[in-house]
């Protein structure tokens, strides 16, 4: 996948193999070059005052589907989406008294809102794992926000290590992890706080999702008690949704041939209706994914039938796999 010329910024090929990972400086030039790089889809690490996180464009399906193959993450688990501040916060999520309250009292800070997605908000459907809701956050770090503004857009940001290894506190913790396969880092010293963010729903009754760096008690002193049934490792389990997008038609997965009367959605090479990536790219694939398998039920019609061709189960593959085992599970 060839990304949109910037000058003085490589294009990097496929999956996995890229460039060099930079160290930038938290100086105007540094913040420049990591806003050229996030502009043209690239990842870059930078600090918060919770832990190092791994940001890239939130609107862009590209951006995003690197983030999840930098981290090598076995599924398409929603992001925290990082906003410099309010006026920007509120183009994407829904802000009632409550969550208006909450924002005017704990940001900036570690502290992270699920709210409800504004239909108009243009994220990614990677970022929010096509839910209609949006786990959003204003960092209160100073590099943080620099690189919010220099950029000018909202940016998908988990935390800056590959998946199941402990968050980085520092820019040496993040080179350890990633060298070579993001595009950058700020150094911007160590994490004032060092855990991640507390994750607050308030799309029903206040939910504690993941405690953090806020204290349960300062947000029962404002809110009452919170419910605590809620996980956010576990609700967005993708298919488990009622908000997640499952296609009408039948999905036939593996498909090596198609049949008569089936829509079909290619990987590689190859005579396909749709495709996920004719050059067999697990990265554009991915991105393509959630668009692609909403156009082919369309394609497919009332009654009709998708096969997919088979994905290799590497890399962002396993990812893609998980999600379309998801799409042709028998549902009632
Ligand atoms: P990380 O990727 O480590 O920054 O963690 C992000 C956390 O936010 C994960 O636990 C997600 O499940 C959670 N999260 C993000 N978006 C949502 C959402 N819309 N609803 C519930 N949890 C969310
Ligand atoms: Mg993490």
């Amino acid at each position: 996948m060839v990304i949109p010329a910037t000058p003085g910024i490589k294009p990097y090929a496929t999956s996995q193999k890229m460039n060099e990972t930079e160290t930038l400086t938290a100086t105007p030039e540094g913040l420049a070059r990591a806003a050229a790089i996030l502009g043209a889809q690239g990842l870059v690490a930078f600090p918060t005052e919770t832990v190092y996180g791994l940001g890239g464009d939130a609107r862009s399906d590209l951006a995003v589907a690197r983030i999840f193959d930098a981290k090598g993450r076995p599924r398409f688990n929603p992001l925290i989406v990082h906003v410099p501040d309010m006026a920007s916060a509120r183009t994407f999520a829904v802000f009632d008294a409550r969550a208006k309250a909450v924002a005017a009292a704990f940001w900036p800070g570690p502290l992270t809102l699920v709210l409800p997605l504004r239909a108009d908000a243009g994220l990614s459907p990677l970022v929010t794992a096509e839910l209609n809701t949006v786990a959003i956050r204003i960092p209160a770090h100073p590099v943080a926000q620099a690189l919010l503004r220099a950029f000018g857009g909202p940016l998908a940001a988990p935390s800056a290590n590959p998946s199941g290894r402990v968050s980085p506190t520092r820019a040496a913790h993040v080179i350890d992890g990633l060298s070579g396969r993001i595009d950058a880092v700020i150094d911007g010293g160590s994490c004032a706080v060092g855990v991640e963010s507390t994750i607050l729903g308030l799309v029903e009754e206040p939910a504690l999702l993941r405690p953090g760096g806020i204290a349960t008690e300062a947000l029962e002193a404002m809110l009452g008690p919170l419910a605590t049934g809620g996980n956010a490792e576990k609700p967005n389990a993708p298919g488990q949704l009622a908000s997640h997008y499952a296609p009408g038609a039948a999905v036939r997965l593996n498909a090596q041939t198609r049949l008569p009367d089936e829509v079909r959605l290619g990987f590689g090479p190859g005579d396909a209706d749709l495709n996920l990536s004719a050059k067999a790219d697990l990265i554009e694939a991915a991105a393509n994914l959630f668009h692609m398998l909403r156009e082919a039920d369309v394609l497919a019609g009332r009654g009709g039938r998708i096969a997919i061709a088979p994905i290799p189960e590497q890399g962002l593959g396993r990812a893609i796999n998980d999600r379309l085992r998801r799409a042709a599970a028998p549902r009632g």
